[in-house]
């Protein structure tokens, strides 16, 4: 039975409900208001009545008669006397008197003051007896009724009747009438919810919405659909990105790896057809000396693309752990001898440019929950591309507080980035044209380094002009406002990288 229908059905019960007991209220008022002023009427005819009877002593009791005075007005419609006569048989009774009426009449043992509705020739009326007693004695003699003819009551009764069935059956109808309608019209919009998620569940549109703007509890259904429809595009979108950005890190790690594997691979059949030709046919167009200088260099490029390669292997594995979201180990580290032996070690890596360490005073007392080797791992990522990108003058490490940070800065003079490069460069494999084929690299430091500033709650900043150098800064926040103790950030969880493996 659908929701509508049953709606009705209650409504409709109930007023019917309502409605019978409206109509048994009324009916038993106006019933019970008329009858009352006739049950008067009759009693204080009797009354009145009462001292017109006289008895007449005879041999076997008192016969009643009556003696009504001609101006009497009579109200009722009949007037009858019963005398109850004591014989040697027993009781007998008699009618001494009736006026306009034939009326039945109790025993003398039964005799008592009493209402009851008689029918005579078809017409109801209602009879009141009362018993007759002589003057300072309780014995009866006798009995006086007085009937009222109650047709024209009883007739309006029944028009009540019939007015209260009718109307209630009337009313019930169009109430049923004007639920089924009012209660489509209050469930249509539920059934426009429903048809719009019907669309959207057999569609593939996940950003289709259920229109309207009433702020209902209808409205309010929709608009909790339509706040999931979006929680469930942005999934979708998300896992759909995701998957994307996980086949082209796929196909771009393949080809990162192809390319150091074919150099190799060129080289190794260059060393074979250098060598084969010492015993050969064409042996005699190379000298020792020759063949041993290309042999070298040959070797040389295996060598360095092996370790392309494997620094490459490490970054990706690196990558993979973070996406899969392992743990790590986070403790509460002093940033200053952080930054000191990142200094240290930076001093014994391969470079060009000078290195620098600036004031570092910013990070005195400064303490982050972390984990050591990764934050190492970042500050070498930015001191490497330093060295990298700086073919001469300067490379510095320096630290600067601001309000509710402080921050490390890799500083340097180098080539620096155009505008359109950086908001690329902390993508997976990317690199700028100026550093390919230039300088050795994989495209993967700063991905990585975004990754470890993201599990510190870090933050990347970024300030470079081409030709000039860039700054590399990494903030922590820290809440200077408050005792040394509450200087601890507390990191997210995030998923945790292993360690980079250094070339
Ligand atoms: P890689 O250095 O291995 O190429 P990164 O992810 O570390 O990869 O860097 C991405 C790109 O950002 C680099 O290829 C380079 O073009 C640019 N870059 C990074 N650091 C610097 C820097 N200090 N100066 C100039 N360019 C830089």
């Amino acid at each position: 039975m659908s929701i509508r229908l049953r709606l009705t059905l209650w409504f409709s019960g109930l007023l019917a409900l309502m409605m019978i007991a409206f109509g048994f209220l009324v009916y038993y008022v106006v019933s019970l208001n008329t009858m009352q002023e006739l049950k008067g009427r009759l009693q204080d005819e009797a009354k009145a009545l009462e001292p017109y009877i006289s008895p007449n002593r005879n041999g076997i009791g008192f016969d009643l008669g009556i003696s009504v005075p001609r101006d009497f007005d009579y109200n009722m419609i009949g007037i009858q006397v019963v005398s109850y006569l004591q014989d040697r048989e027993g009781t007998v009774s008699r009618k001494s008197f009736a006026y306009g009426t034939d009326l039945a009449y109790p025993a003398k043992k039964d005799a008592k003051s009493r209402y009851t509705k008689v029918h005579m020739d078809g017409s109801p009326f209602y009879v009141f007896e009362t018993p007759i007693t002589l003057t300072g004695s309780t014995e009866i003699v006798g009995l006086l009724q007085v009937a009222g003819y109650i047709g024209k009551e009883e007739s309006m009764l029944l028009l009540l009747r019939t007015i209260l069935v009718l109307t209630g059956v009337a009313a019930l109808l169009v109430a049923f009438m004007l639920g089924m309608f009012l209660s489509r019209k209050a469930l249509q919009p539920i059934e426009q919810v429903t048809a719009a998620a019907e669309r959207i569940q057999s569609g593939s549109d996940l950003s289709t919405r259920i229109p309207g703007d009433s702020q209902d509890e209808i409205g309010r259904l929709r608009s909790t659909l339509n706040h999931m429809l979006e929680r469930l595009e942005t999934a979708y979108k998300g896992l759909e990105e995701s998957n994307i950005a996980q086949r082209r890190f796929v196909s771009d790690a393949s080809h990162e790896l192809r390319t150091p594997l074919t150099t190799i691979r060129g080289n190794v059949d260059f060393l074979a057809k250098v060598w084969e030709g010492a015993h050969g046919e064409k042996s005699q167009a190379l000298t020792t000396e020759e063949r041993e200088q290309l042999s070298k260099e040959a070797i040389h490029d295996i060598a360095d693309e092996a370790r392309r390669m494997s620094r490459l292997v490490n970054d990706l594995l690196a990558l993979a752990r973070a996406d899969a979201g392992s743990d790590v180990p986070m403790e509460r580290l002093s940033l200053r001898p952080l930054a000191e032996e990142a200094a240290r070690r930076a001093a014994f890596l391969p470079r060009n440019a000078e290195w620098i360490v600036g004031p570092l005073e910013a990070l005195d007392g400064v303490w982050v929950k972390g984990n050591r080797d990764y934050l190492l791992q970042l500050l070498f990522i930015f001191i490497e591309n330093g060295f990298k990108y700086t073919p001469s003058g300067e490379v510095r490490l320096e630290a600067v507080r601001s309000e509710d940070r402080v921050g490390l800065v890799v500083a340097d003079t180098g080539i620096g980035m155009s505008k359109e490069e950086v908001p690329h460069i902390f993508d997976r494999f990317y690199r700028a044209d100026e550093s390919r084929g230039k300088t050795s690299g994989t495209g993967l430091g700063l991905s990585i380094a975004k990754w470890i500033a993201d599990m510190h709650n870090a933050s990347l900043e970024v300030r470079t002009k081409l030709g000039e150098g860039s700054r590399f800064f990494v903030w922590f926040p820290v809440d200077f406002s408050e005792p040394a103790e509450y200087d601890i950030i507390e990191p997210t969880e995030r998923p945790r990288l292993p360690e980079r493996e250094e070339s």
